[in-house]
This record gives structure tokens, C-alpha cells and sequence, in this order.
């Protein structure tokens, strides 16, 4: 027996227990809340949506989780120490969302439209030079499903493209480092840099004045992964100073972002409300469903976190 395990409105998990019904004709599926103790105890796998670790205590008979997000830094946090085996999404068309997204907010920056709203709003005539994007290198943090998909899409656009990861990685056309000197690197050359890391310890303030300060002059950041790999005080310090040009950003160390939050009001930083990737439902539901009945025929677990990684 399936629990969905979520702390959605019953509405939308509604919507995702006829999605998960649909591909899994075969599997009971119910929601954690319309469970008895009896049929608590039949639960071998848990399909969850930023679940209450409490509820996934209550299901004795659990193998592993899966989660319909692609990041699972609080699962870690609030699951790892039961040493449950915990699934990801990985979908190609949440890469998709996400290249789509890097793609239209590296434009924005790249054809200056932070610089003619404000022209705009002081009735200024001014234009600015124009450089062609192999001019413009995008410095990619992260290069997994997501970051991978945003480099190729970058590159189609014509962008020079450089990445960084925790393993050399090679991807073609992408020059790539890892390591703290690549980094250093990375930074140096990046235009506009563009986080895609999951948030782990080692990532956690990654983000922060010495390392922004590598930027070249007027460079800008879109943070798209999670909001605690940026140091948002050392972010608008160098915001204010001019070192660093514009800031777009998805992610927030608090979500939603309370309305009395500076970066609201900043002029140099576009607050947008955890929208690059959202999951798609029909999609994510059928990858899940692929992977549970992987696992009832061969027993075999897709790739799972590693909970000492953190990703
Ligand atoms: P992924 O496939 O696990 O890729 C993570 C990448 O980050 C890998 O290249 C990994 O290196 C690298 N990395 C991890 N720790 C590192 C470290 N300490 N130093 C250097 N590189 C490191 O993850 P993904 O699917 O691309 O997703 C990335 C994150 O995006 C998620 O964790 C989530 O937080 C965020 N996200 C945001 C939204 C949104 O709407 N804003 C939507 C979906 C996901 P290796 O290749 O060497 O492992």
C-alpha cells in the first residue's frame, strides 16, 4: 500500500492522488490523513510532498520515500536520521522549466531591462552599448539535471557558458571546474552567475561577501536553487556599493518572503515568488509511477539521496 503523505490543501492533493491513480492503476494510494492504524501498518512506500516527519513516523512498514520535489534538503534534515532511502524527482521536463527560465532572466539581464525601467520611470532617453552574448559568460553553479539543461539551452542562445560542480564533470561546449580554486575561477570570469546547487552544508552561505567579491565589475546573480546559499547582507552590500549590478531572485531564507523583508524594495534585486521550476503534475506523477513499478517488478530502487552529501 501507497501513503501520500503531503501537507498540500486537500484539494491539490486531490488532484495529485488522481494523477498518481491514474498511472498506478494496480497500487491502493491513500492520503496520510485517511489512513487507520490498521492500514498504517500495510504502508511500504510513501509518495510525499514536504511531508510532517511525524506522520512518516507513524508508518512502521515503510521501505522508502518518494518525493514529488526535485530538492529535499529539509527531507534530509527532518528524515536522514531514520536511514529511510529517499527518491528525488528527476524529470525532464522540470530541466526543461528550468532552462527555459535561466534562459529568459539571463535575457533580462543580458538586454539591460532592470537599467530601462528605471530610464523609463525618470523619463530618460539613454541607450546602452550592445554586446552579443558570446561576450556575456554565464558562470553556472551546479551542474546536475537542472544546471546541465540550463548550459545546453545557454549555449543554443549562443551565451559562452562556463560551470562549476563538486565532481569534474565534462559537458560539451561548457568549459567546467570544480573544487575551491575552480570556484575561484568560475567567479572571476562569470558575468552573470546563475545558482543551481542544491542546499547541503557545504553549499549553506556559499554565496557570501569574499565570494561575490571574485565577480568581475557589474556582474549579476539569478539564484534559482535555495535561498540560504546566498548571504543576502553581504548580497546588497555589494549591490550598494555598485560592485555587483542586479540580483534576481526565486529563493528566500524564509518563504514567502515577509512582506517587511528589504529585498522587496531593493532597486537593484527582482523578488519573484519560487516560480523558475515549478513540479508539473501530470509529468512528475508518471516518472513516479515508472519508478514504483520498477521497483514491485525487480525490487530495484531508483537512485536515491545521499544523506551524507545532502543531495
Ligand atoms: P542535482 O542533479 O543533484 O545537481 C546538483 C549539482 O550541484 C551537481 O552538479 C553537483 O555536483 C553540484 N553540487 C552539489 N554540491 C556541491 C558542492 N558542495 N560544490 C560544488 N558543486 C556541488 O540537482 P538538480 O536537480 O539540478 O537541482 C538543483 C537544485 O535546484 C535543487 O536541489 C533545488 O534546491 C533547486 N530547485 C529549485 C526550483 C525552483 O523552482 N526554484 C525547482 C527545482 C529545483 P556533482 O555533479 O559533482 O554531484
Amino acid at each position: 500500500m501507497i501513503a501520500l503523505v503531503t501537507r498540500m490543501t486537500a484539494d491539490v492533493e486531490q488532484l495529485w492522488l488522481a494523477a498518481l491513480s491514474q498511472n498506478l492503476p494496480g497500487e491502493t494510494i491513500v492520503p496520510f490523513r485517511q489512513l487507520d492504524e490498521d492500514a498504517r501498518q500495510k504502508v511500504d512506500i510513501a509518495i510525499v510532498a514536504n511531508p510532517d516527519p511525524a506522520d512518516i513516523a507513524r508508518l512502521p512498514g515503510l521501505k522508502w520515500i518518494h518525493s514529488v520535489w526535485a530538492g529535499v534538503e529539509r527531507l534530509v534534515s527532518e528524515l536522514g536520521e531514520s536511514r529511510l532511502p529517499i527518491v528525488r524527482l528527476v524529470d525532464p521536463q522540470l530541466s526543461r522549466t528550468m532552462a527555459e527560465a535561466v534562459l529568459v532572466w539571463t535575457y533580462y539581464l543580458f538586454r539591460d531591462m532592470p537599467a530601462y525601467a528605471k530610464f523609463q520611470r525618470e523619463h530618460v532617453w539613454q541607450q546602452l552599448a550592445y554586446r552579443r552574448p558570446e561576450q556575456v559568460t554565464i558562470g553556472l553553479l551546479g551542474l546536475g539535471a537542472l544546471g546541465a539543461a540550463s548550459a545546453s539551452r545557454l549555449k543554443e542562445a549562443g551565451f559562452s557558458v562556463i560551470g562549476w560542480s563538486r565532481s569534474a564533470k565534462s559537458l560539451a561546449g561548457v568549459e567546467t571546474f570544480h573544487g575551491e580554486e575552480g570556484l575561484d575561477l568560475l567567479l572571476s570570469r562569470s558575468d552573470i552567475l546563475v545558482c543551481l546547487l542544491p542546499l547541503t552544508s557545504e553549499t549553506k552561505g556559499l554565496l557570501n561577501r569574499d565570494r561575490l567579491s571574485k565577480l568581475p565589475a557589474d556582474a549579476s546573480l539569478i539564484n534559482f536553487a535555495r535561498g540560504p546559499i546566498v548571504v543576502d547582507g553581504d548580497l546588497i552590500e555589494a549591490l550598494d556599493s555598485g560592485a555587483m549590478k542586479h540580483a534576481v531572485l526565486d529563493v528566500f531564507d524564509i518563504e514567502p518572503l515577509p512582506a517587511d523583508n528589504a529585498l522587496w524594495d531593493h532597486p537593484a534585486i527582482t523578488v519573484l515568488p519560487h516560480i523558475s521550476a515549478p513540479t508539473d503534475r501530470e509529468t512528475a506523477a508518471a516518472i513516479v509511477a515508472g519508478n514504483i513499478l520498477t521497483y514491485r517488478s525487480t525490487g530495484a530502487l531508483p537512485t536515491t539521496v545521499d544523506l551524507e552529501r545532502g543531495y
